[in-house]
């Protein structure tokens, strides 16, 4: 579609004095014979202060039938206030509570909706009753 079109496309790792990261650049050539960024793309992967818990650093001691109880604690919050409250149980809300508990950042997530997942709970019901509705219908 376009012959003319070329561009160099690489990705790299970089470390900043809050963690690392991982980047991904396009290179395009200018009629000057220079090749400029055309598009660039970063993501931090840590932090320095927070490394993730795996590996050497996973939790490896035997729980010895306090599993239980240090869960209840941890929900409860008997013991700590958490240092993050995230507001909506949704699929963000879940995925970066549990981004932070990995890194040992202690989360509250809320919700206005009594259990997780009532947001898409009467949606994907409804959803799923008209695909049944629509298949019988072909038959
Ligand atoms: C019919 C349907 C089918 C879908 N099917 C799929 C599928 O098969 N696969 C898939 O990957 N995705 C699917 N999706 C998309 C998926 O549901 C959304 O992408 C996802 O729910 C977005 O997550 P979220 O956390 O950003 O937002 P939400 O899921 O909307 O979560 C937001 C949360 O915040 C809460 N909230 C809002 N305001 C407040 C407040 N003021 N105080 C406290 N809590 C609050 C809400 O109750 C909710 O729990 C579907 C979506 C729909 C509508």
């Amino acid at each position: 579609m376009f012959p003319d079109l070329t561009w160099v496309r690489f990705c790299f790792g970089f470390t900043t004095k809050h963690g690392k990261g991982i980047g991904v650049v396009y290179l395009v050539p200018f009629l000057d014979s220079k090749w400029k960024a055309y598009s660039l793309l970063t993501c931090l992967d840590s932090l320095t202060e927070f490394p993730e818990k795996v590996g050497p650093l996973r939790h490896n001691k035997a729980d010895h039938g306090t599993w239980e109880g240090n869960c209840r604690q941890e929900v409860e919050f008997s013991t700590n206030d958490p240092t993050v409250l995230v507001i909506g149980a949704g699929h963000s809300g879940l995925e970066i509570a549990a981004r932070l508990k990995y890194i040992g950042v202690s989360t509250l997530i809320i919700d206005k909706k009594p259990r997780v997942g009532d947001n898409v709970r009467p949606v994907s019901i409804s959803v799923l009753n008209c695909r049944l509705t629509e298949s019988r219908t072909v038959r």
